[in-house]
This record gives C-alpha cells, sequence and structure tokens, in this order.
C-alpha cells in the first residue's frame, strides 16, 4: 500500500457519496462546467436511496419532533413491533440527539424549523423536474398526489392544527369524507372515516432506476469514478481512503448518508446524525390497484404503488448502522397492509431496511464548513432526501460557484450543532 497515492488530476469538486444526494450534487456542479470526481465504497450497492417509498413528499414540512408525541412514543416502545423501536444498548450513544430531539418539539424551534423545511419543499419541483428531465426519468414519474386516511375521528382531530399549519406553509390538501376515501383508493379496507388528499405529493415509479440513470448521466457528463471507503477529509482539499490513497479537489462535498457524521468529524466539525432505520415489502404481484401512495395515520405505514411493485413500509428504528436488520418489523408492516388493504399477494416478497440519515431537527445539513470552507456539506435528509435531492444540489452549487443560494442556508448549517 502507498500511502502517497493520490489521483493525480486535481478535480475542482470531489462528491463523496453517490446516494440520489451525491449523484445530484454532482449532476448539478458538472452542468456548472465544473470538473468532478465521485469516491464511493460501492457504486452499485444497496442504499437508502435505492428501497425507499419514492414518493416526492413536498408536502412534509414540519419536524418529526412533534410536540406531544413523547406521550405516544413511550406507547409505541412498549409493542416490540410498533412503529417506533430503540435498542437499548445503543441508548446511551444516542442520548445526546434524543435530548436535541426533544428540544425540536419547543413550539418556538417548531415554528421556525416547519419554515425552514418548507423553504426547500415549495421549490423541489423547480429543480426536480429539470434533473428528471435530463436523466430520462420524466415517463416514470407520476402526479396523482397522495391520500392520508383516518380511523378514528379523535386521530383526525387531534391532526387538526398540524394541517392547518401545513396549509399556512404552502401545502395544498382538502378533507374527504368516508364515502370520498372509498371512491378516491376503492381498494382500501371499509374502515376509514376521514382522509386528507395532498394535491403535490408525487411518486417515482422505481427510485433504485432513479439513481441508476442519474449515475450513468453524470458518468456521460464527464464525472470520474473512484471506488473507495472515505476515512478522513484531510483539510483543506484532500479525501484519505481506507486504502491510504487520497483523492485531491478544490472543494470537497460530503454526501454519505447516514455515515456522514464520521468525515465531518475528522475536520472538527460536531454533528447529531442518527441512522433512523426503515422496512419495507416489495410486492411484484400484488394483484390490486392503489393509485397514489397511501399513508395510514395512525399506523405510521405507507403503500406506494411503484413500477417494481406495492411496497409497504415504514418504521423508525434506532439501532445504529451496524446492528443486523430485523426483518420482522417487514413482516409486521405487511401484516398491516394485508389487513387495510385486503386481498394483496405476497408472492416473491422482497423484505428491505435502509437507513434514513436522521438529524434530531428533521432538517438537512447543506452548506459550508465553519472550519474549512473548501468541504460542503449535503447530508441529514431523513425521510426526504430522494424530494429534496435536486433542489440540495442546486444549493451546493450555488455554494460551489460563489452565487448568491437561492434560498438563505443558514438555517442548514453544520454550526446549529
Ligand atoms: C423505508 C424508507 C422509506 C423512505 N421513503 C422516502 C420517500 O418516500 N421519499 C423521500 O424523499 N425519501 C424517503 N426516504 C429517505 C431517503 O431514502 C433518504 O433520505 C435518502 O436516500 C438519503 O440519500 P443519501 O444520498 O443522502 O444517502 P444514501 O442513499 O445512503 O447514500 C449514501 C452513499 O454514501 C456511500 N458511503 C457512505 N459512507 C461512505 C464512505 N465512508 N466512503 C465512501 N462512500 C460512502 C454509500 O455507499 C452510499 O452510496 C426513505 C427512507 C427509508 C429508509
Amino acid at each position: 500500500m502507498n500511502m502517497s497515492a493520490s489521483i493525480e488530476e486535481k478535480a475542482d469538486v470531489v462528491v463523496i457519496g453517490a446516494g440520489i444526494v451525491g449523484l445530484a450534487c454532482a449532476w448539478a456542479a458538472l452542468r456548472d462546467g465544473a470538473r468532478v470526481t465521485i469516491v464511493d465504497r460501492d457504486f452499485e450497492g444497496d442504499r437508502a436511496s435505492h428501497g425507499n417509498a419514492g414518493g416526492i413528499a413536498v408536502t412534509e414540512s414540519m419536524p418529526l419532533a412533534v410536540h406531544g408525541m413523547f406521550t405516544k412514543a413511550a406507547k409505541w416502545l412498549m409493542d416490540p413491533l410498533g412503529p417506533l423501536a430503540l435498542d437499548w444498548k445503543h441508548v446511551p450513544k444516542a442520548l445526546p440527539w434524543f435530548m436535541a430531539f426533544r428540544r425540536a418539539s419547543e413550539p418556538e424551534r417548531y415554528q421556525a424549523i416547519s419554515h425552514a423545511l418548507a423553504l426547500l419543499n415549495n421549490r423541489v419541483y423547480d429543480d426536480l423536474l429539470p434533473m428528471f428531465a435530463d436523466i430520462g426519468a420524466s415517463s416514470m414519474h407520476y402526479r396523482e398526489g397522495a391520500l392520508t386516511v383516518y380511523e378514528t375521528d379523535e386521530a383526525f382531530a387531534a391532526d387538526q392544527a398540524e394541517w392547518m399549519l401545513k396549509r399556512e406553509l404552502g401545502v395544498r390538501w382538502h378533507a374527504m369524507n368516508a364515502q370520498q376515501v372509498r371512491e378516491c383508493e376503492p381498494a382500501l379496507a371499509s374502515v376509514f372515516k376521514h382522509g386528507v388528499y395532498l394535491d403535490d405529493w408525487s411518486q417515482v415509479g422505481d427510485p433504485r432506476r432513479i439513481v441508476t440513470l442519474l449515475r450513468e448521466r453524470v458518468r456521460a457528463l464527464g464525472a470520474r469514478f473512484v471506488t473507495g471507503v472515505a476515512r478522513a477529509i484531510e483539510a483543506p482539499d484532500a479525501v484519505v481512503l481506507a486504502d491510504g490513497m487520497r483523492v485531491v479537489g478544490r472543494r470537497i462535498v460530503v454526501a454519505t448518508g447516514a455515515w456522514s457524521a464520521a468525515l465531518a468529524q475528522s475536520i472538527g466539525d460536531r454533528v447529531l446524525l442518527e441512522s433512523e432505520r426503515g422496512y419495507n415489502t416489495t410486492l411484484p404481484k400484488h394483484g390490486i390497484k392503489l393509485t397514489r401512495e397511501v399513508i395510514f395515520a395512525e399506523r405510521k405505514f405507507v403503500a406506494s404503488p411503484l413500477d417494481v411493485g406495492l411496497r409497504i413500509g415504514g418504521a423508525a428504528e434506532f439501532a445504529g448502522l451496524d446492528a443486523p436488520p430485523n426483518y420482522r418489523r417487514s413482516d409486521a408492516l405487511l401484516a398491516l397492509g394485508k389487513r387495510f388493504i385486503p386481498g394483496i399477494d405476497d408472492t416473491d416478497a422482497r423484505k428491505w431496511m435502509g437507513h434514513r440519515p436522521a438529524t434530531p431537527d428533521s432538517l438537512p445539513v447543506i452548506g459550508a464548513s465553519p472550519r474549512v470552507p473548501s468541504v460542503i456539506y449535503a447530508f441529514g435528509h431523513g425521510h426526504l432526501g430522494l424530494t429534496q435531492s435536486a433542489t440540495t444540489a442546486a444549493l451546493v452549487a450555488d455554494v460551489l460557484a460563489g452565487r448568491m443560494p437561492r434560498v438563505p442556508i443558514t438555517p442548514y448549517s453544520i454550526a446549529r450543532f
């Protein structure tokens, strides 16, 4: 191993991470004329960006830390296969994250976070549609809205304040009664008393295919691919790989999803980042018809009609990056799916787990490192990485090119930690 080996030609930008966020950043920088190198430990391997629900969830402008959630959370934790799970061995490590999560639910902070999320979400289509058009993905992007359904009057009433705040933030929605829910999605069991139709939510047919098309496009635009595990950043311009190789670039973009904290730490930037592990099952032969994503409000799971099958998933499990998956969660979610969408065929079902890169305040980390300004962060998108990928990339491209970012990016700075 030659510790001084390096990739000779200095790129303008080295992007670490070839998930949807890193690839989108590379795409935007290439379109600005930059010479780009992308580093990933496995360009083809599985990642959060491959198996997610495929929702362009622009309506989700509230942090997860909803006031009053903690009573519910305590109840959820009693159910080993409920929507929230905690590996108790992981708790000491994750404690600062949970304390910050609690602070994010304080009313003033909650409002500020919601506004900052809405700033991103309200411009998602401005950035995403051109990217989809350029990579040839427009025909697998379906704009049918989404439907949130409620079994009880109580749960529907309890969510009203949140729906009103969403409307103030620019989210278009309208309420539906039981009959309208049945007409909107006839495949659902007739147990839903209320629905909320979300006009601006949309869906991609296969998130993995989007990643593949984007990867092929950035390669065609001239990006150079380096396979290796990034161990550290050596300020100001080098990425040090596990085999000792150094990849150099004038600017470095960190887009390694749930694995980003260690790289930030290597240049002294602190961040609170957890893997919020999510599960799903994809049913290629499901045999039912859903037109749009359905969100089951009380049970905290979703059913997404994709080109590759019906995907039923959800769950938030905090167990760190290395614990093996507990696919009984996928089974539990599938059982719920079968109960609320009767007649699903589960032949050839595929189970999956992915690491959502979660910050405690649900805001991504976007912008330059305060310590090493040549390092730009683009990670921590939690439940919204696909949704916010192109907008994050547009903001990163603005920073790289020295332009005024199209939305003020201070709320997303790593300095908040
Ligand atoms: C069950 C589930 C459902 C979801 N549904 C949706 C949805 O409907 N809509 C939505 O918008 N989002 C959704 N998400 C969230 C979304 O999938 C993520 O936010 C997004 O994929 C994160 O993308 P990323 O590029 O940051 O990370 P990743 O996709 O995890 O990519 C990170 C990349 O970095 C590489 N990497 C990591 N560490 C290193 C290293 N040290 N050296 C080299 N390479 C490294 C990895 O190999 C990987 O390629 C969902 C997530 C889950 C789990």
